[in-house]
């Protein structure tokens, strides 16, 4: 997961793009703008080494809110000075100008977003609750300075005569197309109707996901005997016992509508009657026809997304949400999605077919149902690979991990790293630590943030933050990013033992983290991971290959008592189940992609979202053992939000990059090939934004992407063409 910038978080990436990220010192006259500022420390400069760091634990959290109001208040203004500029519309005085702006806000923002996800005690969440709409109005304020896009505009008109660098180049492109995406051509008439069509769907949105929420929340199977708990584990018995007595039934079990209860029990349970029980519960969040049933809403969110794609000049929403991504087009991400989806399906059948041979040989006399999926994989994933996670995790050290990750910063990108111990650098909690990277020529790159511990108040999961990007609009600034976990802090001098899965989590993470610190561009806003939807999970998701290098687990998976590297055989194991399950895994994402890709070509025609998955999957071939990972009537990540509407591809759509590209160290000397890390380096972890992704990775792999990498990732089969795939499977 990446958290990019926290203000990206707070004013989504239209505006983050909109103002720059930079932090440095606020220009005076910003600083004497606000008259309250002088007493809160966070509107100061940040001070200390590097251009300055957070100023964590000097100030209130109830500072943070007039910092806030104050910070939007300066934005404003100095986006004001810049739309009534006297002179001429020109790059500088208009386009960079927007990058050198907002910098005070930067600063809030950056400390606002480390509050509100890690220390989110109810203080904070009431000055969320309270800012977060003024925040938004505040973005409309930008995108609606009619004066501000007319500069935009005239210095657009002009690009060809201006004899920009191709940084600059992209970044008018960017700043115009945003402005224009966001209604910034219209007519007054328009605006106010675009205006009022955002507000309607902002409200669609919320009520969507608090219908949701009000399912998962309130919702649940009781069960009320010792049969009904067959199969299950102590710890998930307890599990269920807490859930029910919390919800006031002390002495039962409950099964809580949410997939990290539903899941486990589906594995475990014998009961097949409850789990069909329990599935049916989760399947039809939203869909029940009740008071919190969104199928009404749904209609309604879908018809005015497609007027406003009208009203704006595109064919539909989904044209509209693609147009800034690397993909580009829908089609282009619909030929991804279905190149993958037949072999997909060729794959969940061969699953039934080894769970099936599983179920006749118990005699259970079933047919594999959706309910019986996860806990006959269960059965099939023993057989086959005899894999315990318990006999792996002694190997794998939290902070062996971490060394292991510095390493091959180092190996891959010169990188080094030293601990802050002296107490110069301040932090916001104790169990955050602090480190210096620099350069294999040892000059100063910035600083990583490591908060690895879970605590009352965080947000779950795993994420990176970036608190300030690396740019030189201004001098040479820096770039402090963050790593934050969820680990449960161990015993003083104890190690923390933790999972397969975690670790590769550990190294995705610290990809997002070596996006920000490679970072080497002019302009914030073009910095680290400030790039397309479908492209920032790509160095992410590559750094986990090198997890399960031999140089690494050699060096780091260190036995905790013994000390002795993890043994190949265990290491061979564990590669044999990474393609386990994956028709199941890639199936499911599949089918939510297309359908939330087809619901958004549809047009303005009225959907009936039942009877539109159920056609759409029909006319696709959906096996009737699974159903889509997030159905129509739940999918938040399209529904509570514009976010990854027509945008769900996106996640199929970077993994394909990532697997191309580690293919290309295989094809050279392997995962330390010096020659492929640099052009790496030059053109994907360094170049932030400044060039269209397409273009870098081209620069990068000599040729556009293929699937052939992600099949053979998968475990299927890999399309005619071999390593060069065919045409039509090309994603580009
Ligand atoms: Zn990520």
């Amino acid at each position: 997961m990446i958290s990019v910038s926290p203000r990206s978080a707070m004013l989504g990436p239209v505006l983050m793009a909109l103002l720059g990220c930079a932090a440095k010192p606020s220009k005076p006259d910003a600083t004497m703008n606000a008259s309250s500022d002088a007493a809160n420390p966070l509107l100061a400069p940040w001070t200390g080494p590097w251009g300055g760091v957070p100023p964590f634990g000097r100030f209130k959290v109830s500072d943070l809110k007039p910092a806030l109001q104050a910070a939007m208040d300066e934005s404003l203004a100095e986006i004001d000075r810049i739309a009534a500029d006297p002179a001429q519309p020109s790059f500088d005085n208009t386009i960079a100008a927007m990058d050198r702006a907002g910098h005070s806000l930067d600063r809030v923002g950056a400390i606002y977003g480390v509050y509100t996800s890690t220390m989110d005690d109810a203080p904070v969440q009431a000055i969320e609750s309270e800012m977060e709409p003024k925040l938004a109005a505040f973005s409309d304020r930008i995108t609606q300075n009619s004066r501000l896009f007319a500069r935009i505009d005239a210095v657009y008109a002009s690009r060809s005569g201006l004899s920009l660098t191709p940084e600059q180049q992209r970044l008018l492109w960017l700043r115009y197309t945003r402005f224009v995406r966001a209604g910034a051509k219209l007519d007054d008439a328009a605006k106010a109707r675009l205006s009022e069509l955002n507000q309607q769907l902002a409200v669609l949105y919320t009520k969507f996901r608090q219908n949701v929420l009000e399912e998962e929340g309130t919702q649940l199977i009781l069960l009320e005997s010792e049969a009904d708990l067959a199969g299950l584990s102590p710890s998930q018995r307890d599990a269920a016992a807490a859930a029910a007595a919390a919800q006031g039934k002390a002495g039962k079990w409950a099964i809580l509508n949410t997939r990290s209860s539903v899941d486990p029990f589906l594995t475990w349970s014998t009961r097949r009657d409850l789990r069909e029980k329990v599935w049916r519960m989760f399947t039809m969040r939203g869909d029940n026809g009740d008071a919190h049933d969104n199928k009404q809403i749904i209609t309604e969110i879908l018809k005015l997304r497609a007027q406003r794609a009208k009203l704006l000049g595109y064919p539909t929403h989904a044209h509209w949400q693609l147009e800034d991504t690397m993909a580009k087009t829908p089609e282009r991400a619909v030929a991804l999605l279905e190149a993958v989806w037949k072999p997909a399906v060729a794959r969940v059948h061969e699953e039934v077919a080894d769970m099936q041979a599983i179920a006749d040989r118990e005699k259970a006399g079933i047919r594999i149902a959706p309910w019986d999926y996860h806990f006959y994989a269960e059965k099939v994933r023993k057989a086959k690979y005899d894999l315990d996670e318990n006999d792996v995790k002694p190997y794998l050290q939290l902070e062996k991990l971490r060394e292991a990750m510095f390493w091959v910063a180092g190996q891959l990108f010169g990188l080094r790293f030293a601990q802050i111990t002296d107490g110069s650098i301040p932090v916001y909690h104790p169990d955050v630590r602090v480190w210096e990277v620099t350069d294999a020529q040892g000059k100063h790159v910035g600083l990583w943030y490591f908060d690895p511990y879970a605590r009352p108040g965080k947000n779950s999961g795993a994420w990176m933050n970036e608190y300030r990007p690396q740019s030189r609009l201004e001098g040479e600034i820096p770039v402090i990013v963050s790593n934050n976990a969820n680990f449960v802090k161990g015993k003083p001098g104890e190690p923390i033992l933790i999972s397969w899965d975690d670790a590769r989590t550990l190294f995705h993470e610290f990809g997002h983290a070596l996006h920000g610190l490679t970072s080497n561009v002019t302009y914030p806003s073009l910095a680290g991971t400030s790039v397309p939807r479908d492209y920032v999970e790509f160095p992410s998701q590559l750094l986990e290959r090198w997890l399960s290098t031999r140089a690494v687990l050699d060096r780091f998976a260190l036995h905790f008592q013994t000390g002795q590297p993890i043994p190949a055989k265990l290491v061979e194991k564990i590669a044999r189940t990474e393609t386990f399950n994956q028709g199941y895994i890639t199936v499911e994402y599949l089918a939510s992609a297309l359908v939330d890709m087809k619901l958004h070509l549809a047009g303005e025609t009225p959907i009936d979202p039942r009877a539109f998955e159920r056609d759409t999957l029909a006319a696709l071939g959906m096996p009737s053992e699974l159903v889509m990972r997030h159905r129509t009537p739940h999918f938040s990540h399209i529904f509570a939000g514009d976010g990854y509407s027509a945008g769900y591809y996106s996640y199929l759509w970077s993994d394909t990059l990532s697997a191309d590209a580690y293919e290309a160290f295989l094809e050279a000397a392997g995962p330390y090939d010096q020659v492929v890390a640099k052009r790496l380096r030059d053109n994907v972890f360094s170049v932030g934004n400044t060039i269209d992704p397409a273009d870098g990775y081209r620069a990068f792999r000599g040729r556009d992407p293929g699937i052939a990498a992600l099949m053979r990732r998968r475990g299927f089969p890999v399309p005619a063409g071999g390593t060069v795939p065919a045409k039509k499977a090309t994603v580009q």
